[in-house]
């Protein structure tokens, strides 16, 4: 990356952290409680050192082979990696021994397995469970009603932690649905916290919502394009 580019991100990262302050202000909260996620995929490794180089303390990645290349070449001092991706079970292996967090668990076997394979050494994965809070037969993520199950399920797993919940709303809502839906996720949040104590993120908005997220309640914003710019070439996967 070019010193020029690097600017850019320290520019883009400013902005997006001013817009923060605000969204904060606006709602009553401290930017102490918004952990920015800066969503790295597609982008090389040059890049996410110029990122991390500039502030970002948080990097998120989507796609298994491409984030375990990206961390097993890391120099300097390490990020907290976030796993954000969709997750098969043939892949937990690696996320569980690499990453700090997982956003997208939405299956018991799959929190079985990342249990199981996080070296107890590395201390529990932290991992949200994802919530199809739209209703979306698109979408991944588990029904709201059926979460709380499924967390008294993965409660005993000794190698991770339910540190809160994660969800992708559809496209193309209202304002309205959008504030709604995010809206039931913090009060399913708020509801299971009273019995599972670590169960407090909330990580819920991207580079086109994510004060309106904030304002919402999200503990965790997932941005990506408004950080590093469009994601323009095509990637295989
Ligand atoms: C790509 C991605 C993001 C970031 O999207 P932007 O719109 O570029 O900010 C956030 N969350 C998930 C799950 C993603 O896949």
């Amino acid at each position: 990356m070019t010193a020029t580019q690097n600017t850019a991100f320290s520019d883009r990262m400013a902005k997006v952290k001013a817009r923060i302050a605000a969204a904060c202000a606006r709602s009553g909260r401290s930017p102490e409680e918004i952990t920015l996620v800066a969503v790295s995929k597609t982008w090389p490794l040059a890049d996410l050192e110029s990122a991390t180089a500039a502030g970002a303390t948080d990097l998120g990645e989507n796609y298994v082979q491409e984030a375990v290349d990206k961390i097993t070449h890391w120099q300097g001092p390490a990020p907290v990696w976030h796993f954000i991706g969709p997750l098969q079970s043939n892949k937990t292996r690696q996320v569980a021994e690499l990453f700090d967090w997982v956003h997208s668990v939405d299956r018991l076997k799959i929190a079985r397995r990342l249990s199981e394979q996080r070296p107890p050494a590395k201390g529990p994965l932290s991992i949200c469970i994802q919530v199809n809070i739209s209703d979306d037969p698109a979408k991944a993520g588990v029904a709201p009603a059926d979460v709380a199950g499924l967390l008294a399920d993965m409660a005993g797993l000794k190698n991770l932690t339910v540190a809160g919940l994660m969800a992708i709303p559809a496209v193309d809502l209202t304002e309205s649905t959008l504030r709604q839906q995010y809206g039931e996720l913090k009060t399913l949040r708020d509801t299971l916290i009273t019995t599972y104590p670590d169960c407090k993120a909330l990580s819920m908005g991207m580079s086109g919502d994510f004060e309106l997220a904030i304002e919402c309640g999200a503990t965790h914003v997932r941005v990506g394009s408004a950080l590093f710019g469009q994601r323009s070439y095509p990637t295989e996967h």
